[in-house]
């Protein structure tokens, strides 16, 4: 039978990684020693405190049953203080905290609970590919606000026409940044939360870079912005923090009627996070943060090897004051998909174009730190070697 997928399917744009992973899979195929700097997946080991709790976790009956939908009451109340002692802020852990199975999953379902078919969200462009395919699975029009250099790769609210503003439901915003790197302040944030109050949107903040970041800098919360609690949600994960993608742990915060609506949406689909994981996330939470510190201490190395070889083949990339990727600027005349694909071909090395986060990501490849320093080092070499 020649069944048909759904609009929603065949609407969707290419996976980003489809394609680089053919191409990856060829290149391994012929034996090249492929460099991977495509994917934004943490390379070393979940902490080994961690993984004990969950070990014990795992052991007891009482966590073999379906979680509670929201999450568990005390995963919730120690999110409720790592907010309070990482960021000041005050969360009511029943009403103001919700668990989420990976930070994706509830960014992917909250536009179910607001946007109508024909509703209107804001997303950035370029940007982590789920806020727009989730509108869009919802039903809605999205209207992109580019994120561009001169701008501090920030969006420029202002810009936004009057009458689009008027008809947004949803904001999407996200820093510090994937794929650029940016990173936000409380003067942009105020300005976010003043848009929302003026046009009634729901601004929706994904969070999960915060805590990586280098050289001391301490990214905010969105929530720490006076009024932010009253316009908007904010998305959290465990993945990046603590090594833990595999683990699928992370949690919105914020507006307690568009959590309450995420959770509508969520007791219809999933039946919540498996217990034992919670049960480690709190102790990923609760205890002592020196592994959050050596992963970022780890980063910043491979970071500064990465920035400083490219400047030597004049490729002036900033360095990012967080999260693990670099967005580096394609030489002269050259495409995004032109460089990631010449990268590819003559030194084995797979970076992201930045064109397939959104088109005004061209002249950019994204290069994740996901590799050792002493890999990010040959890479620099492979470069050196590229004539472009
Ligand atoms: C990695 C990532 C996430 C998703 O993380 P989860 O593993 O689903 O918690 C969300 N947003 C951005 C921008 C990311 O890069």
């Amino acid at each position: 039978m020649a069944f048909e997928f759904a609009d929603r399917v065949k609407n969707l744009p290419p996976y980003l990684f489809k394609e680089i992973d053919r191409l990856k899979a060829e290149l391994i195929a012929r034996g090249v020693d492929v460099i991977n700097l495509g994917v934004g997946d943490p390379d070393l080991p979940t902490p080994k405190h961690i993984i004990e709790r969950l070990k014990e976790a795992a052991e007891d009956p009482a966590n073999h049953q379906y979680p509670s939908y929201s999450g568990m009451n005390d995963f919730k109340g120690a999110v409720a203080r790592w907010y309070k002692r990482r960021f000041g802020v005050d969360l009511d852990p029943a009403s103001e905290v919700i668990t989420l199975i990976g930070s994706k999953e509830g960014i992917a379902h909250l536009p179910l609970a607001f946007i109508n078919p024909g509703d209107l969200a804001l997303i950035p462009s370029p940007a982590y590919p789920v806020y727009g395919v989730a509108v869009m699975f919802a039903g809605g029009n999205t209207h992109e606000i580019p994120l561009l250099k001169e701008n501090g790769f920030l969006p420029d609210l202002d810009a936004i026409p009057a009458d689009v503003a008027k008809r947004a439901k949803l904001l999407f915003i996200n820093y510090p940044n994937n794929p650029t790197g940016a990173t936000a302040e409380a003067d942009f944030f105020q300005k976010v939360v003043a848009f929302a109050r003026e046009y009634d949107v729901i601004v929706c903040h994904d969070a999960a870079y915060t805590e990586m970041a280098f050289d001391g800098y301490r990214p905010m919360s969105f929530l720490e912005v006076p009024g932010a609690k009253e316009v908007g949600i904010e998305f959290h994960s465990l993945s990046k923090t603590c090594n833990m993608t595999g683990w699928r742990l992370g949690f919105a915060v914020g507006h307690a009627k568009v959590l309450e609506g995420l959770g509508q949406i969520k007791s219809n689909v999933d039946s919540g996070a498996f217990n034992a994981v919670q049960l480690a996330g709190i102790t990923a939470l609760e205890s002592d943060q020196t592994c959050v510190k050596e992963m970022q201490a780890i980063y910043q190395e491979r970071r500064d090897v990465l920035i400083r070889g490219l400047r030597e083949v004049g490729l002036h990339a900033e360095p990012p004051k967080a999260t693990f990727y670099v967005w580096c600027p394609t030489p002269q005349g050259m495409t995004s998909a032109q460089f990631t694909s010449l990268l590819l071909k003559e030194a084995g090395i797979v970076t992201t174009p930045g064109s397939g986060f959104g088109a005004p990501g061209e002249g950019y490849v994204r290069m994740a730190l996901t590799v050792s320093k002493e890999r990010i080092q040959e890479a620099v070499e492979r470069i050196r070697k590229v004539s472009f």
